[in-house]
């Protein structure tokens, strides 16, 4: 055999061609994943999810339905479904107690870490469906120019997003906040600030910035632009870029509270510390060498992706909880076939409707998921409570 026709040469044309079939491809899988209309729809609730949504017991559910004052759902045979827009109406009328005051600012999470395929984009989407349940009004800010969170919301980065619905004007310097590109989606609850490769641009448009007027604050463009947002919504979400770019900077700049998910894995322990290092020391450059401080609310490190019997994540877990201290959440999100089930078809554990997949282990992977999300809206309503004892 001819050795040389072992290797396929690849000209640029070649890739070119490569990069529309996979582009045909992909608009191909979405319409056939999300019949008829190609938009996704948000779970129905039973009345043991409203119940658990609601932190009341299921009597009480069916003692105030007797009242009539609260949506009644639809009856599937002889079991009562409710729609995420009427289940929210039940959460803010029994969860008042842990909704933002009305002197209260919302809340910006960034979750951020160097390396890629850790969780992040995971993360921040099934904790922006988490909080949205819980009755908070949620913006996702997606400032990965791949765009994983906007394709997990129905949305295709490549053809449907426009430089209008991302952060690129903003980062440009031709808008001054954030409002233009928010966008509603199928998650009642939920806003959307999309994400395209047009957003690499960014990298380019902040330093460009900022060596034409040295008094420019590259870091600071997406705190200030999301101003106006921090009234209108209770929970803004940063999922940011496996980088400590220009765009994650201003992300963590912009951030009240910090969530870093982290595998259990030496390679990913390793390269955390590099990222806590040189965020360190830029914070250091920007910040305090001019005189200024900044102060988070919360950092939370979240072990994510564990693999439970294996021995050598037990090893860094514990390498984890030395080095990160009482950052780490008290949680653990396992590694589910679950989660990747349900990425394969663009949704998230959340999106999984029960009976498509054995309920006790849908259960199991949502449990943890649960309490990720409990466990940051306890910080949520501390701060808020501190806001408003001021
Ligand atoms: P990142 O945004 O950090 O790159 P992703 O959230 O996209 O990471 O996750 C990377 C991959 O890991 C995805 O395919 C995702 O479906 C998968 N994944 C995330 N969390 C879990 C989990 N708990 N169990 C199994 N697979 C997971
Ligand atoms: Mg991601």
């Amino acid at each position: 055999m001819d050795i040389r026709q072992t290797v396929k040469r690849q000209t640029l044309a070649d890739i070119e061609a490569q990069a529309a079939r996979v582009a045909t491809m992909m608009a191909q899988i979405r319409i056939a994943m999300l019949p008829p209309t190609a938009s996704k729809s948000a779970p129905t609730l039973s009345a043991a999810q409203l119940a658990e949504v609601c932190q009341v017991d299921k009597a009480k559910i069916n003692y105030r339905l007797t009242r009539g004052d609260l949506p009644g759902g639809t009856m599937h045979g002889n079991r009562r479904e409710w729609t995420m827009s009427e289940a929210l109406e039940w959460v803010r009328a029994f969860r008042g107690s842990h909704l933002r005051p009305s002197d209260a600012a919302g809340i910006t999470i960034t979750v951020a870490n160097f390396k890629g395929g850790v969780a992040k984009t995971t993360t921040a989407v099934t904790l922006a469906q988490g909080l949205a349940m819980r009755g908070h009004k949620v913006l996702l800010v997606d400032l990965d120019p791949q765009g994983s969170a906007t394709t997990l919301f129905g949305v295709l980065p490549d053809t449907e997003v426009d430089e209008e619905n991302t952060a690129a004007p903003l980062f440009a310097g031709s808008a001054e906040d954030l409002r233009y590109a928010v966008r509603s989606t199928y998650w009642p609850g939920i806003d959307l600030v999309c994400a395209a490769p047009l957003l690499f641009g960014s990298e380019f448009a902040l330093p460009a910035r900022q060596s034409r007027d040295p008094g420019f604050e590259f870091w600071r463009v997406l705190d200030r632009g999301l101003d106006p947002l921090r009234e209108s919504h209770d929970v803004v979400i940063i999922d940011t870029p496996p980088a400590l770019s220009y765009v994650t900077i201003n992300a963590l700049m912009a951030a009240d509270g910090v969530l870093m998910p982290l595998p259990p894995s030496a390679l990913d322990f390793a390269s955390s510390a590099q990222f806590w290092d040189l965020f360190s020391d830029l914070s250091n450059q920007l910040v305090r060498a001019r005189g200024h401080d900044k102060t988070y609310e919360f950092i939370d490190v979240l072990l994510s992706r564990v693999e439970a019997t294996d021995a050598a994540s037990s090893v860094v877990r514990q390498w984890v909880i030395e080095g990160y201290g009482d950052k780490v959440l008290p949680i653990e999100i396992p590694k589910t076939s679950v989660a990747a089930a349900s990425s394969a078809e663009f949704g998230t554990v959340y999106d999984v409707s029960r009976g498509a997949m054995n309920a006790r282990t849908l259960n199991r992977a949502r449990d943890a998921y649960d309490r990720m999300c409990a466990l940051v809206e306890q910080q949520i309503v501390a701060v808020w409570a501190n806001q408003s004892a001021k």
